[in-house]
C-alpha cells in the first residue's frame, strides 16, 4: 500500500502572487472551525489563503481533515481512487484522535470542503452515502443491486436455498463481490434463512447455507482491504440541497469509479439471467406467480450490447462458461454465437 507521510508542509510560491506560501498537509481543521468551515468559502481560513495577497488556495486545493464532534471528516483535493483515500485516512487519521475507546471511528469522506461546509450549516441534510471500503475493489452497482433483488424474490418465494445459492455462486467467481457491505450482508441473511437442510447444490453434498458462509467468511476475511481501518467507519458523503433533495450546486464527483473488465461484467449478468431463469423455475414448479423480468431484461440488453465488442476468445469464454453454468448453448437460448 502507497503511505502517505503523517505530517508534512508543502511550500511553494502563490499562484495569484508568487510570493513564499507554507501549507500543512493535510490541512487539519478541529471542531473551533467549524463555523468557518459552514460559511466557505466566504469565510477566512489561515492555511486554506495566502498571507500576502488573500488568494484562495495559493498552492491548489489541498485535502483537509476535520475533527468534529463524533465524528471526523476527511475532504478531497481532487479525483482519487477508493484505496488512495482509504490510504489517507489510514495515515493521517489515527485511532488516538478519536477519543472514547470502544465507540466507532466514523470518518465521512466530502468531496470538498464546500460539501462538509454545507452538511456543518445543514446539519439536517440529506446525503447520498456510500460505504467507501466498499469501493476499493472494481465497483458493481447495478449488478449488486440485480443480483440482490432476485435473492429477495427467492427469500420471498420461500425458496431460501436458491436465495443463498445465487448470491454464493458469484462471490466464489468473484471475491470483490464479498466486501460490498451490501452484499456480504444479504450473503449472511440468506445463509441464515437457509436453515438446517444441507443445500440441494452444495460443494461437498452436505453443507447447509450457514457452513458454506462460514468458510466463505473464514477464507475470505484475511484478505479483506485496508485490515487496518478495521474499526472505522468510512463513509463517501455527497450532501443533497435541503430544499430541492438533489446535488448541491457546484458539487463534483471525485471518487474515481473503477469498472470491472467486459468479460468479468459478462460473467455476472449471464449469472443473473441464469439465476432469474431457476428461480421462475423453481416458483412456477410451486404454483407460485414468477417474478418480474425488468433486472434480467436490463441485463440481457447490456450483454447483447457489449457482444459485439467482445474478442473471439472472450465470447467463447463466455459461452464455456454459460454451459457450465447451464448445460445449454449461449447459441442456442440468446442466439449470441461466439463467432459472429
Ligand atoms: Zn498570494
Amino acid at each position: 500500500m502507497e503511505t502517505y507521510p503523517t505530517e508534512m508542509t508543502v511550500t511553494a510560491p502563490c499562484a495569484n502572487c508568487g510570493s513564499h506560501v507554507s501549507v500543512p498537509l493535510p490541512i487539519q481543521l478541529e471542531l473551533i472551525h467549524a463555523d468557518f468551515i459552514a460559511k466557505w468559502p466566504a469565510s477566512r481560513l489561515e492555511d486554506t489563503m495566502c498571507g500576502s495577497c488573500g488568494a484562495v488556495w495559493p498552492l491548489g486545493e489541498m485535502p483537509c481533515v476535520y475533527w468534529g464532534d463524533g465524528w471526523a471528516a476527511l475532504t478531497l483535493d481532487g479525483p482519487r481512487t477508493g484505496i488512495e483515500i482509504l490510504t489517507q485516512i489510514a495515515n493521517w487519521m489515527p485511532v488516538h484522535r478519536f477519543g472514547s475507546a470502544g465507540s466507532p471511528f466514523i470518518v465521512r469522506v466530502f468531496d470538498s470542503l464546500k460539501d462538509l461546509g454545507y452538511v456543518l450549516k445543514h446539519p439536517e441534510c440529506s446525503v447520498f452515502r456510500e460505504d467507501l471500503k466498499g469501493r476499493v475493489t472494481r465497483h458493481w452497482d447495478d449488478e449488486v443491486l440485480a443480483l440482490i433483488d432476485i435473492s429477495d424474490a427467492a427469500l420471498e418465494g420461500r425458496v431460501e436455498w436458491l436465495s443463498y445459492v445465487i448470491l454464493a455462486g458469484v462471490v466464489q467467481d468473484y471475491p470483490e463481490f464479498f466486501f460490498i457491505s451490501q452484499m456480504r450482508n444479504a450473503l449472511e441473511l440468506t445463509a441464515l434463512a437457509s436453515g438446517d437442510e444441507s443445500l440441494p447444490i452444495s460443494a461437498d453434498g452436505a453443507s447447509t447455507g450457514l457452513d458454506e458462509y462460514n468458510q466463505t467468511v473464514k477464507a475470505l476475511e484475511p484478505h479483506r482491504p485496508v485490515s487496518e481501518l478495521d474499526s472505522y467507519h468510512i463513509w463517501y458523503d455527497a450532501p443533497l440541497d435541503e430544499n430541492t433533495e438533489r446535488p448541491i450546486e457546484g458539487s463534483v464527483t471525485r471518487l474515481i469509479r473503477q469498472s470491472p473488465p467486459n468479460i468479468d461484467l459478462c460473467k455476472v449478468w449471464l449469472r443473473i439471467l441464469v439465476a432469474g431463469a431457476f428461480l421462475r423455475h423453481e416458483l412456477t414448479k410451486r404454483k407460485l406467480p414468477a417474478t418480474q423480468r425488468a433486472k434480467e431484461w436490463l441485463c440481457e440488453e447490456k450483454l447483447r450490447a457489449r457482444w459485439p465488442h467482445l474478442a473471439v476468445a472472450e465470447r467463447t469464454k463466455l459461452g464455456a462458461y454459460f454451459q457450465e453454468l447451464t448445460g445449454r448453448e449461449l447459441k442456442d437460448v440468446y442466439g449470441l454465437d461466439s463467432r459472429v
